[in-house]
């Protein structure tokens, strides 16, 4: 077994609160030794002065199109996009073609992921049967499969008191429901956020409150279930109001935003760019500063990326009929260094924080720790690298991201997934 020594890296754990300087040896697919200088004249030698070397990152909320979508995307290029992106774990929702809502199914993502044989791939089973709304699925069965939650993302659970019911069944299990808030009456198919700038473009809006309805539901059905909550992509001001109530309160909730959410403002849709179009939409300036308000103050726990492939013809359709949502794999870290490192000052620690420890207890998983003995699951982060993004560089099979020729910084360098070189940017 091939031993690596990861010499002078500044080294972010928030598990052991960590942020020095240290060299790394890997040994037997284990973290061997973690101290101010070691050597090992046996070891492959990665030079790590420049770098961040942080936990392998876990992204708890992607779409894989798979089974269903191969032309969009697959477990096999959705795991090469999202180890570039620095994630050696990642929760994909089950909005396939069939939905994840048996152990079968369940099963197949283990198994294609192991032949794969890159990041860890957790799959959420859905909650309603065929994401129908109306039967729940047996949460037993596809837990001991290995489900790691349960959603019907994409949609809410519009039944009161089927949420109810999927609520107080997770509670046996002890296990988060992660929902999709979004009130599908309230928004309308709305193209992009419900403001000053959608009636300037005359675009129709989705309104902030349609988001905000189902968070103060949900909240209150989690307060009188006991139930663990997350709340996915959370994008406004008023829902992250409404979860640091709750939290004081004491109500078992938990929540993400994606990077889209606090790196860009509603203008951008000005562009007409339907890469721009996502569910929940890019809220007002406002909005985005609360988030990043909610960032910094512990109200929102993890950053996702919720990549959502769509293959280029469908994109290319008129901005009304194109589909929600962008890929997020291979930018997420150049986003969140530009924007919550870089301009908004937020300590490294406190930002993977959020990609690793808080995601890893949401889902049970090895707690992502750097400590002596701890498989060997490292990310190495360039935070001054320049790079432009464009179709040739992405590994995702679709391409719809607005960034598309733009200059980012910061970028992805080696990942190391169970003891093993898994990645190494090629410059
Ligand atoms: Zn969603």
């Amino acid at each position: 077994m091939s031993r690596i020594l990861i010499k002078g890296a500044r080294v972010i754990d928030p598990g052991s609160k960590l942020d020095a300087k240290r060299d790394i040896l890997i040994k037997e697919r284990r973290i061997a030794r973690i101290e101010k200088s070691v050597t090992d004249r046996k070891a492959r030698v990665v030079n790590a002065r420049d770098l961040i070397v942080v936990p392998g990152l876990i992204d708890l909320h992607c779409h894989l199109r798979d089974p269903g979508r191969p032309d969009e995307e697959t477990i096999g290029t959705g795991s090469h996009a999202a180890v570039a992106g620095g994630f050696t774990a990642i929760c994909c929702m089950p909005n396939t073609d069939p939905v994840i809502d048996n152990d079968g199914i369940v099963n197949y993502i283990y198994k294609e992921a192991a032949r794969v044989g890159l990041c860890d791939v957790f799959p959420i089973g859905s909650i309603t049967k065929g994401r129908g709304g109306r039967e729940l699925t047996e949460f037993g069965e596809l837990l001991e499969a290995g489900a790691k939650g349960f959603s019907d993302d994409g949609d809410t659970v519009a039944d009161n008191n089927i949420f109810r019911h999927a609520l107080e069944y997770s509670r046996v299990f002890d296990v988060p429901i992660f929902e999709h808030p979004i009130d599908k009456n309230l928004a309308q198919d709305g193209l992009m956020n419900e403001g000053l700038v959608s009636t300037r473009l005359g675009l129709k809006g989705s309104p902030a409150i349609a988001e905000e309805l189902i968070v103060a539901r949900d909240l209150l059905l989690a307060k009188f279930t006991g139930a663990r909550l997350h709340l996915c992509h959370i994008s406004t001001e008023g829902a992250v109001e409404l979860i640091r109530k709750a939290k004081r309160e004491g109500i078992r909730v938990t929540c993400e935003t994606c990077p889209h959410y606090f790196y860009f403002n509603d203008e951008v849709l000005e562009s007409f760019d339907a890469n721009y179009k996502v569910n929940p939409p890019i809220r007002s300036e406002a909005d985005r500063q609360a988030i990043i308000e909610g960032l910094k103050d512990g109200t929102i726990d993890c950053i996702a990326t919720d990549h959502a492939p769509h293959c280029q013809a469908e994109k290319e359709l008129e901005f009304a009929n194109a589909p929600y949502g962008m890929i997020g794999f291979e930018t997420a870290v150049s986003l969140i260094i530009m924007e919550l490192i870089n301009k908004q000052n937020m300590s490294w620690l406190d930002v993977i924080r959020k990609m690793t420890v808080n995601p890893a207890k949401l889902i049970g998983v090895m707690t992502a720790n750097m400590t002596q003995g701890t498989v060997a699951n490292i990310t190495m982060i360039g935070p001054d690298k320049k790079w432009k993004v464009s179709e040739d560089n992405i590994k995702s099979r679709s391409k719809n991201t607005p960034l598309l020729g733009k200059e980012l910084k910061g970028r992805v360098k080696h990942v190391v997934i169970k003891g093993t070189i898994k990645y190494a940017l090629k410059d």
